[in-house]
């Protein structure tokens, strides 16, 4: 049985700490980075429908902030997955539930091309940041052939309705995407009643 609170309290004091940073984001990634910290601390509060893996990469939303400032993603990756080269355009926290992921970064070079950067192994526990100030442009993967891995992702706009690009690996070629998300209803956060 899982339990919804952690992930609640996460919701409240995300939204908590939007109100206070004013659309600063060096006080969102700061404060997201040690509420996230918390939340994946633990992993018994993801309810199962939301860690279904599919034929490819799933990108479940958990919460989107009424005002857009802020949402909240599990991401299932089923044995030897792997997303696209892709940026996000806002700044965005990965923090690793379940598993492991492998993050392969890209910087674009003055022809355009794709200049392969540093490679992370991320364990339960640990959070990685992107952002278009730090480095925006990557590769995640499955670091498992054999079992789901799960990150639980933070950005700062509803990442699924944002126009953003992948990339071709030969020729560093932007093409549009919006990624959408893999459900229509998102988790029950307030039914205090099992106390
Ligand atoms: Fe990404």
């Amino acid at each position: 049985m899982t339990d919804i609170s952690r992930l609640r309290r996460f919701v409240s004091g995300m939204t908590d700490l939007a109100d206070q940073s004013d659309g600063d984001e060096h006080a969102m990634v700061g404060g997201t980075k040690f509420l996230l910290t918390d939340l994946i601390s633990k992993d018994d509060w993801l309810p199962d429908e939301y860690a279904v893996e599919g034929d490819t990469y799933r990108q479940y939303l958990l919460h989107c902030d009424p005002h857009q400032r802020f949402s909240i993603v599990s991401f299932v990756w089923g044995p030897g997955q792997t997303t696209p080269i892709h940026d996000h355009t806002v700044w965005g926290l990965i923090g690793m539930l379940r598993g492991a992921e492998t993050g392969q970064r890209f910087d674009v070079a003055n022809d355009g091309t794709l200049v392969p950067g540093q490679t992370d192994l991320l364990q339960p526990g640990d959070v990685d940041i992107v952002s278009p100030a730090l480095g925006d442009i990557h590769k995640v993967s499955n670091a498992h052939d054999d079992k789901t891995s799960i990150s639980i992702h933070v950005y700062g706009a509803n990442i699924g309705a944002v126009d953003r690009h992948v990339y071709d690996p030969d020729t560093g070629a932007q093409k549009s995407f919006i990624s959408g998300y893999s459900n229509t209803t998102v988790p029950n956060l307030w039914d205090l009643s099992g106390g």
